[in-house]
């Protein structure tokens, strides 16, 4: 299809967040790339950090990264998933970078002899950045989600910048989608539209009218109620569209679209767009709800328990795996700090598990309980998944059977301790030691080669995996994954770890780095010092998470 120039929508969120707006959006995304459209996406940020990078996952969920290293929002890591797309750190603004650029403009001379104000300058400032961000990736459709909730101090500025880029642009390259909550009244028994036409009021007082409206709620959500919604809302009938808590957020398209919302977008821009074809999503939702699929459950193990987001990317490729071998998943949290105290129950359901994941992590707490969960599935053969932090674990374990001591251990942890099988990456040690936390990571995608005959190498190329690029002479394959880390596996041990059984199947060709460890004669005992949860997509779920997966449906 030739490219079309460049259509915006624009998500907003009314009566309280956790809407799920993110999610909408990523599913009009899929939506509108199934009918063979390109798609790009934003979110904006109004509150003051920077980026999320230093936030804790307790706040904020998961940090998110992208190929370029920018540690963004979890809901880029919705979009990617839904749209297939690498994103980068276009997609993303925060009120912190909008105020930083412009003051850093201010100390420059660039606004000599003005009053520097939220309006026109701020607001220009976002307006340049969804430009720059159509410019460089030129999509037909960039979906921008004003983060928050209509009425929100922080997010009036964006609101305000939408208002003007909608008269800008054109009213028709321009669309607004209010994302809303029906409050059910157990004592009335039925849902209620006024807090959505409260919200609409919000917008309306900011000179916006949406042009559809997603009600959300947990029930079935009435004819006579969206008939309400229009009228007091001012939308066509068809724009008031309900969207009942579904079981799963990949059914979000398939829903979406049973309301005909391509065709509504297609008619508000004047396209006459293909219909979308989204056999593929029918497909993954009826696998994800097979009842007769063996059932295989996955202990988590963490300290981020408690938050149901800050493991999300994990979650999803975990799911994606699981829909792909046809197995029914069931996820259990299992806090590493109960393991460590030798909780009982903690322990047994540790033991229920058909294999065990370590995500990433930081700080000591939790790691002696972490280590020992790694203990447990090398001497058991249970299949274990490590992810950055669990990788290190996993080094750390094996490190101290082989030494036989407990000395062994990440700097991270104990900066003086005799066996640093884990240790600072050279260059990550002056931000460390400047205490300097922002952005300062070994970030984003690096290189890594994989050595043939490794549970790696068989897994990425494997046929349903992405494809690689591969040495036509050695057979040797380089893939490309994302990072965010300070520590790394000390080359110092390399050789005594190979001669017991470990096995460094991935490498950092630049820096000699280790990248992924396996362990021999183990069903499946594989660490990798990125993530590959975030580049599983639930339609392609990453070949480690995968195989990974393929080993618990066989226990
Ligand atoms: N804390 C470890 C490091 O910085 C692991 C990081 C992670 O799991 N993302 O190297």
């Amino acid at each position: 299809m030739p490219p079309i120039k460049t259509k915006y929508i624009f998500v907003t969120g009314g009566v309280c967040s956790g809407l799920g707006k993110g999610t909408a959006m990523a599913a009009i995304g899929a939506i509108l790339k199934t009918a063979g459209y390109t798609v790009s996406v934003m979110k904006m940020d109004p509150y003051l950090n920077i980026d999320p990078g230093t936030m804790s996952p307790y706040q904020h969920g998961e940090v998110f990264v992208t190929d370029d290293g920018y540690e963004a929002d979890l809901d880029l890591g919705h979009y990617e998933r839904f749209i297939d797309e690498p994103l980068s750190r276009l997609s993303n603004i925060t009120t912190g970078q909008v105020y930083q650029k412009v003051l850093q403009e201010e100390r420059q001379g660039v606004y000599l002899g003005r009053t520097i104000q939220v309006i026109p300058h701020i607001t220009a400032e976002i307006k340049n950045r969804i430009n720059d961000a159509a410019a460089r990736t030129k999509p037909d459709f960039l979906l921008i989600e004003i983060g928050g909730t209509v009425g929100d101090i922080e997010g009036e500025p964006y609101l305000e910048a939408a208002r003007q880029f909608h008269r800008e642009a054109g009213p028709d390259q321009v669309l607004f989608i209010l994302t809303t909550l029906l409050p059910y009244l157990d004592t009335s028994g039925e849902l209620k539209t006024k807090p959505t036409q409260m919200a609409v009021r919000e917008l309306h007082r900011m000179g916006i009218q949406p042009d559809i409206i997603l009600a959300r709620a947990d029930s079935k959500i009435s004819k006579d109620l969206l008939e309400k919604i229009a009228l007091f809302c001012d939308v066509p009938l068809a724009n008031a569209i309900p969207c009942p808590t579904l079981k799963s957020i990949y059914e979000v398209p398939l829903d979406l679209e049973s309301y005909h919302i391509s065709k509504l977008i297609f008619e508000h821009f004047g396209l006459k767009g293909k219909k979308p074809n989204l056999k593929e999503w029918s497909t993954l939702v009826r696998r994800m709800r097979s009842a007769k699929a063996r059932k295989v459950m996955v202990a988590l193990v963490g300290k981020y328990t408690a938050h149901g987001d800050a493991y999300i990317s994990v979650h999803e490729a975990l799911k994606a795996a699981a829909a792909f071998q046809g197995v029914r998943l069931s996820i259990i949290d299992i806090d590493s700090e109960k393991l460590e105290e030798r909780d009982a129950k903690e322990w047994k359901r540790l033991r229920s598990a058909n294999g065990i994941v370590v995500p990433g992590g930081f700080g000591n707490r939790g790691i002696e309980g972490k280590i020992q969960a790694a203990n447990y599935a090398r001497e058991n053969k249970v299949p274990y998944l490590g992810l950055c932090l669990g990788m290190q674990i996993m080094s750390i374990e094996f490190g101290r059977y082989l030494l036989k001591t407990k000395e062994v251990n990440s700097t991270e942890f104990d900066a003086e301790v005799k066996n640093p099988v884990i240790h600072i990456i050279p260059e990550q040690r002056k931000n460390l030691e400047a205490k300097y936390m922002g952005a300062s990571m070994r970030l984003g995608a690096y290189q890594c080669k994989l050595d043939v005959n490794t549970l790696a190498y068989d897994a990425y190329t494997a046929k349903t995996s992405h494809a690689v690029p591969m040495d036509n002479k050695s057979g040797a394959v380089t893939i490309s994954e994302r990072h965010r880390h300070r520590y790394e596996f000390n080359n110092d041990y390399r050789e005594k770890f190979v001669e017991a059984g470990f096995v460094f199947s991935g490498v950092n060709p630049e820096k000699n780095l280790v990248e992924i460890a396996e362990i021999k004669d183990h069903p499946f005992m594989l660490g990798t010092q990125f993530h590959p949860e975030f580049q599983s997509r639930p339609l392609r779920p990453h070949p480690l998470f995968r195989d990974f997966m393929g080993a618990c449906a066989k226990r």
